[in-house]
């Protein structure tokens, strides 16, 4: 972890700012490459789409997969608010990206809905390396917490 995987990350914190502006859940990507060359960017779309699963991960995934040979993807750092769920962990892992970066757990994330009283979710917050054993992550990123969790406690109720 350091001053550039920071960076990357207070823009995956701004980028789900965004999707709750837009009234979508507080999550946001970035996608890096090799040379640290931004390859692309997404943030939650759910609530907007009417499609729950518009997480900026795996549209990113999917991106990757059918724009960037394998190498590349290979060596890409994929970043992003929240840990990755276990659809766009299995996505990560098929499409072969790199190392992945998050800010704040899934784990923190189950206790803070519990605490907001919001609904459990409904797929098993499974960590990364639970589905992708093969792929390497850092984080939860203490500095951080405090602006994800003040995007998930705006964001609910709906
Ligand atoms: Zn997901």
């Amino acid at each position: 972890m350091n001053e550039i995987d920071l960076r990357h990350l207070r823009r995956c914190v701004e980028l789900a700012a965004e999707a709750v502006e837009a009234g979508d859940d507080p999550f946001g990507s970035v996608l890096v490459g090799a040379d640290g060359t931004v390859l692309g960017e997404g943030r939650n779309h759910e609530t907007t789409s009417g499609d729950p699963t518009r997480h900026p991960e795996i549209d990113l995934a999917r991106w990757a997969a059918t724009h960037l040979p394998a190498e590349e993807r290979a060596a890409a750092t994929l970043y992003t608010s929240g840990e990755h769920c276990p659809m766009c962990s299995a996505a990560h892992g098929w499409a072969g990206l790199g190392r992945i970066v998050y800010a704040t757990s899934a784990a923190q994330l189950t206790a803070w809905r519990a605490e907001l009283g919001a609904p459990a979710s409904p797929v098993r917050p499974i960590p990364i390396q639970e589905v992708v054993p093969g792929v390497q992550v850092e984080g939860p990123v203490p500095e951080l917490e405090k602006d994800v969790r003040a995007l998930v406690r705006r964001s609910f109720p709906k």
